[in-house]
């Protein structure tokens, strides 16, 4: 195990007191627990990092929840981002929800799965043009690179995940 902290305490020359410049070596990944940018090596993705800030796992696998706080800077993070657009009232995405989960978890920590409730986020959700939920949007490098609308089964998440980010 490691952390950010860690990293940014042997010296490598994080000045600021979050990560904002990536290298060859090292990929920025916004903790979904804290919103804080670690550091993380690139070939130690997957030995179970940990947040230099607030300590919990940094790809632990969990779809984690979205709002204006934080939406932005997790899009622009450099994993894969896949973002169920939901809201509560919506039968379809409340079945979907398990599988969500299960595909965060299966997938991780090469893609990381987010959730959106349009209800509460309204403007993000114009701003992508949500027009029916559920919505999968996949995300690289802060774009948009794929979109799915309705409700899919696991094996079809993960085939859908895979097939556009991973
Ligand atoms: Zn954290």
């Amino acid at each position: 195990m490691f952390s950010g902290l860690d990293i940014r305490d042997r010296g490598e020359g994080v000045a600021s007191s979050e990560a904002r410049v990536s290298d060859n070596h090292n990929l920025l990944v916004v903790c979904g627990r804290c919103d804080t940018t670690n550091r993380v090596p690139r070939d130690r993705l997957h030995d179970g990092a940990t947040c230099g800030s607030c300590k919990q796992p940094l790809l632990a696998g969990h779809a984690f929840a979205l709002g204006r706080s934080n939406f932005d800077k997790h899009v622009a993070g450099e994993l894969p981002l896949v973002v169920d657009f939901w809201a509560p009232w919506c039968g379809p995405c409340r079945m979907m929800a398990p599988a969500y989960e299960e595909a965060a978890a299966r997938l991780a920590p090469r893609v990381r799965l987010a959730k959106l409730d349009t209800d509460a986020e309204p403007e993000i959700a114009g701003r992508y043009g949500i027009r029916g939920i559920p919505t999968l949007i996949a995300f690289r490098n802060g774009g948009e690179v794929a979109r799915q609308s309705g409700a899919l089964t696991l094996p079809r998440l993960i085939q859908w995940i895979d097939a556009n980010v991973a």
